[in-house]
């Protein structure tokens, strides 16, 4: 067959580009497929959970979305018990966040979905201590992916160049019958693709020029004046404005604040605090006015929504694959490109292992597309109406706009209808599918029910035994 995965005989040695969070998950699938498994880090992996270099988001927040979670603890059983033993908090929504959307504030009513908020450093070092634990999986650190070694048909290798080396130490090929491209949203895949005579895949766009700007806090001494857990202001169309305040592990917050093209968020620290005037509701800022700065201001820029369409018919070669942001990256504001990475590997999975088909390149990687259909369809969908999208795949098509009109009648009912908002929180949480938006009681009470009162100010405390 001449598009399977691998060798006639199985796959012997695959290949992973990228150490994080996706490359260490594709390979602990791998190794269930492969004699051995090498994962390709640029970077050296820190001892300690620490940011960095080759994952500069690293310092911004993160949570870890329910969808996410499960999938985690399917590849790696224990995963989630890890996370809580090292200090990761948990958040329960709505019940623990002062929250704001178009204008309203949610009811605190109990807890529908919890995510953990731990760092991102800390989340990939529990991941990584798990994986290399497998002795089918190796990792070659402090080297680069360069190019891909085989012609348009196969792919038989990736080209290497150690960092560092110098310019005399030519670059070699780790021979392997299976690459897996997960280096993330930078990748030069398709450089590497047309080098070699295949065809890259075509990329959609959707930018709203969001930028991120984040600080690390300790709360005040007068800040017990509520029993939330953080704060969340949603920017919309209307107000453009965004800022985050989520508990990570060691009693620290961690603080964001985000504005599009043209109104991004300084990295100085007391421009930092200013610009959280901006927000629709002074709540944020007194908040940080009690606070105590622990660190830098840092900033992020890179922040659109990018699909390569690898699923897409052309000439690409059998043996290589994208997954995690080298397939599909998002807008961050929805916190979830983990949680897809690792939805991603169990599809992987169980493409793979699927006794009914051939796992053919083609065949695994639309299942590695599906498998982030549904958070692009949230970012990107939301995202198309922002104003100052740009893109090839910002134009909003006429057959958008019954959905736009039924997701804002979701929207205006979420925050003080439980019955829609329990449905709506699933969904972001990539724990249900889109379709349960449309399930009887929902449609019901989206389409003839009334929006529900909410709260007239931000809302400190939970309210106890709620519906
Ligand atoms: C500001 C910001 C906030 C975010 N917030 C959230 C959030 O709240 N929740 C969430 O789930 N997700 C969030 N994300 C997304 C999340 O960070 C990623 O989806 C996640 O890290 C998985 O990405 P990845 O493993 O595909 O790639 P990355 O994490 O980007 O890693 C790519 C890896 O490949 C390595 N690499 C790159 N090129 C090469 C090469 N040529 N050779 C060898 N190695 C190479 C890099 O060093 C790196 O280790 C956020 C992203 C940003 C930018």
């Amino acid at each position: 067959m001449a598009d399977q995965l691998g060798t006639r005989r199985g796959t012997r040695h695959a290949v992973v580009i990228g150490g994080s969070i996706a490359g260490l998950l594709a390979a602990r699938v791998l190794a269930e497929h492969a004699e051995r498994v090498t994962i390709v880090e640029r970077d050296r992996f820190p001892v300690e959970p620490e940011p960095r270099a080759g994952v500069p988001q690293g310092r911004h927040l993160h949570v870890m979305l329910t969808g996410g979670q499960r999938a985690l603890e399917e590849l790696l059983p224990g995963i989630v018990g890890d996370l809580r033993e090292h200090g990761a908090p948990v958040v329960g929504m709505p019940e623990d966040i002062v929250q704001w959307q178009q204008g309203r504030w949610y009811r605190r009513t109990p807890a529908t979905v919890h995510f953990f908020t731990g760092t991102r450093p800390l989340v990939e070092h529990l991941v990584r201590r798990r994986v290399l634990a497998d002795p089918r999986i190796s990792a070659v650190e402090g080297t680069e992916a360069s190019g891909l070694a085989g012609d348009a048909t196969r792919v038989r290798g990736v080209v290497l160049r150690e960092r560092g080396a110098g310019r005399n130490k030519p670059p070699r090929v780790l021979e392997a019958d299976l690459v897996v491209d997960a280096s993330g949203r930078g990748s030069h895949a398709s450089e590497w693709l047309a080098a070699i005579g295949a065809e890259p895949p075509r990329e959609e766009v959707i930018d709203t020029g969001l930028a991120y700007a984040t600080r690390l806090y300790r709360p005040g001494r007068a800040q017990d004046d509520g029993d939330f857990k953080g704060h969340y202001l949603i920017p919309n169309p209307e107000q453009t404005y965004g800022g985050v305040v989520l508990p990570v592990e060691g009693g620290r917050y961690l603080v964001t604040l985000s504005g599009l093209r043209g109104e991004e968020p300084p990295t100085d620290g007391d421009a930092f605090e200013k610009y959280a005037e901006r927000l629709p509701h002074p709540v944020l800022r007194d908040w940080l006015a009690k606070a105590e700065p622990e660190s830098a201001v840092h900033g992020f820029r890179a922040s659109s929504n990018v699909r390569r369409r690898y699923d897409r018919p052309g000439l690409r070669p059998a043996g290589f694959l994208a997954t995690g942001d080298a397939l599909c990256t998002f807008n961050p504001v929805y916190g979830q490109g983990m949680s897809v990475a690792a939805i991603s590997a169990v599809a992987l999975r169980d493409a793979l292992a699927d006794p009914r088909r051939t796992p053919t390149t083609r065949r695994v990687q639309r299942a590695l597309f599906a498998a982030s259909r549904q958070a692009w369809d949230i970012s990107a969908g939301a995202d198309k109406n922002m104003p100052g999208a740009e893109g090839s795949a910002a134009r909003t098509r006429p057959a958008d706009r019954p959905v736009a009109w039924y997701l804002k009648r979701i929207q205006d009912r979420a925050p003080g209808d439980p019955v829609v908002g329990s449905a709506f929180r699933s969904a972001l949480a990539l724990s249900t599918p889109l379709t349960s938006l449309f399930a009887p009681p929902v449609l019901r009470a989206t389409l003839f029910g009334p929006v529900r009162g909410t709260p007239a100010a931000p809302p400190l405390h939970r309210e106890s035994g709620a519906e």
